[in-house]
């Protein structure tokens, strides 16, 4: 149950973990895209603000020069050509001219001959000037000019209105539009419309008019309003551009909080971690295996087994997870239980059967721990005796004698019993034997099972009952299941034995039942 929670949220987290960043990423992009758009935008608007600006200024001075240094009478031909000279230098001038009312007399790009009506002024302010907008003039198709005429002067300037909005752009069909605030058109291209200018002056820098977003940028030197507009589609393109820009980033903080979220789960997954947790939730108990006296027929004490069954119900096997316990240092906290749990089971049975012992199995570090005495101290105190319990240590607990050698001689001056578990099975040298005092040896499943059958290995519990004796050490045969095993075992002179033939692991309270049954 738990792994399945840890596997489904992980994979809810890994959605997420994807799904996070790249709806950011697609939030970043529009908004992205709409700023980058509205610079684009701004940068002509700002273009044309220059021009415009650049433009009034050579106005003014092509007036100004002009007017101080004319060629002749207004329309002779020197001062046609003074006005030719003047312009040609002023990039944003079509040319100069002579205006007396409402009518052109001459410019340098009509020349003397023939004078044009211009009609009323587009725009007189107070101050004299005055301006034509969009005039055609004679000999020059399919191109509107402004006529600018500063204060007092009848000299006026000929502007190619298309010149402030010919500014190259990097968007196709962009439109540009200046007018004056009180809504005259001043320069246009592209489509375009009156109600810009209205949301501009309610004090609107960008907004969106029928699938168009548009810029407005108001100049106050000149009293003059530019728009610049793109297609909401080309803006769209903007956010796509900005979403290719942000997506490696997403994907890498997705793919990082991948990993992170997939490490985490392995841990909680890892059977390391399930076995911290079923230590601080107590999910382990023990079971007990009767030890019989194979002549007597009783039962002579058990081997504490232990069990652990997961909060679903399920049971792990301690051939999988005590390897892994013993891999990442948690084989002594998993001890350290086990004998607390014989501790509190065993108490009332040792007290009813004072002559019945329990063993306990011991790995490799819990022989070198440090800790082991205290726990010991502990477990003597609790039972009440030592000398019921046995400490069943591996052939591999006892490979480095530095470490052990000093432990065991405690725990035997303690009282404590110590047999070598699954004898034989290590591959390690008999010399220990000869190190350690030791109490007994477990002949190991492997050997009992091939007791009188043809196999190779039917003579090694012969050979390790004749070594027991010679080392004047007591044997219990593990893992018996037949009549004719335990017979053989009987008759090799082999004292005690523990198998399916007389009992399973058991509960306490069962193998309580169970000895009073026996030993009747
Ligand atoms: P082991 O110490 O050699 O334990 C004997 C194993 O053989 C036990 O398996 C027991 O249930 C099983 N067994 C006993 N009689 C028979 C039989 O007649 N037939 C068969 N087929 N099996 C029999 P279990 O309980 O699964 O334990 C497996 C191993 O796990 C143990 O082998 C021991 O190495 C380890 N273990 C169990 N409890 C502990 C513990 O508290 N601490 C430590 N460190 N290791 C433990
Ligand atoms: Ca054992
Ligand atoms: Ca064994």
């Amino acid at each position: 149950m738990r792994n399945k929670a840890i596997f489904r949220n992980s994979i809810l987290l890994s959605v997420l973990a994807l799904v996070l960043p790249l709806a950011l990423c697609v939030y970043r992009a529009v908004q992205r895209g709409k700023l980058d758009a509205v610079a684009t935008l701004n940068g002509v608007t700002d273009e044309m603000a220059r021009r415009s600006a650049e433009t009034r200024e050579q106005i003014a001075s092509a007036l100004e020069d002009l007017q101080s240094n004319p060629g002749g009478a207004p329309c002779s031909a020197g001062n046609l050509e003074r006005m030719r000279l003047v312009a040609a230098v002023k990039d944003y001038l079509g040319g100069l001219g002579y205006v007396k009312g409402d009518t052109m007399l001459c410019s340098s790009l009509t020349g003397g001959g023939v004078p044009v009506p211009l009609g009323l002024p587009s725009e007189v302010r107070p101050s004299g000037f005055r301006s034509w907008d969009q005039k055609a003039l004679p000999g020059i198709p399919r191109q509107k000019f402004n006529l600018i005429g500063e204060p007092g002067q009848e000299n006026v300037a000929i502007t190619v209105p298309e010149l402030i909005v010919d500014v190259p752009l990097a968007v196709k069909g962009m439109s540009l539009v200046q007018m004056t605030a009180d809504g005259r058109l001043k320069r246009a291209r592209g489509p375009y419309s009156e109600t810009w200018l209205t949301r501009t002056l309610a004090g609107q820098e960008s907004f969106v008019d029928s699938g168009k977003l548009v810029v407005a940028r108001f100049e106050k030197s000149s009293g003059l309003v530019m728009f610049a507009a793109m297609s909401v589609n080309e803006v769209h393109r903007f956010a796509w551009q900005a979403f290719w820009r942000y997506l490696p980033v997403a994907l890498a903080v997705a793919a990082l909080l991948l990993v992170m979220i997939w490490t985490v789960a392995r841990e909680l997954l890892s059977l390391r971690f399930q076995i911290k947790a079923a230590l601080r939730d107590r999910e382990f108990f023990l079971q007990y295996q009767p030890v019989m006296d194979l002549s007597a027929g009783r039962c002579v004490g058990a081997e504490a087994l232990i069990r652990w069954k997961r909060r679903d119900g399920s049971m792990v096997s301690p051939l999988v997870f005590i390897p892994v316990a013993e891999q990442h240092g948690l084989i002594e906290q998993v001890t350290a239980q086990v004998m607390e749990m014989v501790a509190t089971d065993a108490a009332q049975l040792i007290r009813d059967h004072p002559e019945m012992h329990i063993a306990i199995n011991f790995s490799p570090d819990d022989l070198h721990s440090k800790e082991i005495e205290d726990r010991l101290q502990r477990l003597i105190h609790d039972v009440g005796a030592s000398n019921n319990i046995v400490i069943e240590a591996t052939e591999r607990g006892l490979l480095f004698p530095e470490k052990v050698t000093e432990t065991l001689v405690s725990v035997r001056a303690k009282g404590f019993r110590v047999g070598i578990d699954d004898f034989g099975t290590g591959n390690s040298s008999l010399s220990y034997l000869g190190t350690y005092d030791l109490d007994f040896l477990k002949i190991d499943k492997m050997f009992v099972d091939a007791l009188g059958k043809n196999e190779p290995t039917s003579q090694v519990a012969f050979h390790i009952i004749g070594l027991a004796h010679s080392l004047g050490l007591k044997i219990v045969a593990e893992g018996v299941e037949t009549k004719e095993q335990r017979d053989i075992l009987r008759e090799a002179g082999v004292q005690y034995a523990q198998g399916w033939i007389f009992a399973k692991p058991m509960l306490m309270h069962d193998l309580a039942a169970f000895t009073r049954l026996q030993n009747a």
